[in-house]
């Protein structure tokens, strides 16, 4: 089937730099089982066609009047904010925190090449670890903190992998980076014994064998997830990219459970104990010995 390919490119995202008043984010609804969110940025570089971020608050009350993906604030007080947090004794400290990071940005968009926000925070809680620390991304940018992800106890990298397709994630993230290196830093992370997980969140049209064939020697474990659970609306967010799939003939992957029969072939390749899904899968965290007591 021929495809269209993606015709808007996006132009290279202004940057706002600022100060921000606090940097951890008390969590609840699809992240219950984290206790805080940690985003370095404000915006994202990567541009995703079903970012659901874009009709939430963060875009829409946005002050730079810019698109999506076409700005990014850095919080360049985020490592000094974080280690006054780790310095906070009777038990208000990290020690009990059970952190993502990020769920409204990407924090190896490519300013942190320059900014290094998300290096400072890894490098405050290698001094006070977390609980546990998702470090979640689409960039093999994440290697050059291999030094300080190795010393956080409970952490694992959770690189998105969400097609085995090239031309479908030129599609989908035509600013992201490729699928093959996305694999090599998995790959190399696993090699230095940091825990990985494939997200394959949202699934994109694939061959869901040969992806988790790929997946099998790369990723401790795989979460899948599609547009109707993933994006915390039943769908409506992802309005933009379903729409996107069927105008490329591929309303097929665009059907509510179309994941699942997917995860099942997952399931025949790589085990059932490797296989979560969705909001239930990403709160899974007790394969990373997460304490189960709440925060007080
Ligand atoms: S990397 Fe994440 S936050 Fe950034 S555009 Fe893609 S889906 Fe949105």
């Amino acid at each position: 089937m021929e495809r269209q390919l993606w015709k808007e490119r996006p132009r290279r995202a202004e940057c706002f730099p600022r100060e921000v008043k606090q940097i951890l984010t008390r969590t609840g609804g699809f992240l219950s089982g984290f206790t805080h969110s940690l985003q370095p940025y404000t915006g994202c570089e990567f541009s995703c066609a079903y970012c659901y971020v874009r009709e939430m608050a963060v875009q829409k009350t946005n002050p730079h009047g810019l698109p999506w993906s076409q700005w990014v604030s850095p919080k360049t007080n985020a490592p000094a904010l974080l280690a006054r947090v780790a310095r906070r004794g009777g038990g208000g400290g990290l020690a009990k925190a059970r952190i993502f990071c990020s769920s409204s940005t990407d924090p190896y968009t490519p300013r942190e090449r320059h900014f290094e926000l998300t290096r400072g925070c890894l490098a405050v809680m290698a001094e006070h670890p977390p609980a546990v620390l998702v470090v979640q991304t689409r960039s093999p940018l994440v290697l050059r903190d291999l030094d300080l992800l190795r010393r956080i106890p409970r952490v694992v990298v959770s690189v998105s992998v969400t097609t085995d397709d090239e031309q479908v994630r030129r599609l989908f993230e035509p600013n992201a980076p490729g699928l093959g290196r996305r694999l090599e830093a998995l790959a190399a992370l696993r090699e230095a014994g940091v825990r990985t997980q494939a997200a394959v969140a949202p699934l994109l049209p694939c061959d869901p064998e040969r992806l988790a064939r790929r997946l099998d020697a790369v990723a401790d474990r795989v979460v899948v997830d599609d547009f109707f659970r993933g994006d915390g609306a039943g769908g409506r967010r992802s309005r933009a990219a379903l729409e996107r799939l069927r105008e490329q003939g591929l309303g097929h992957w665009a059907e509510p459970g179309y994941a699942g029969r997917a995860a099942d072939a997952f399931r025949r390749v790589l085990g059932a104990e490797r296989v979560v899904e969705s909001e239930a899968g990403f709160n899974d965290l007790a394969w990373l010995g997460a304490a189960a007591t709440p925060l007080s």
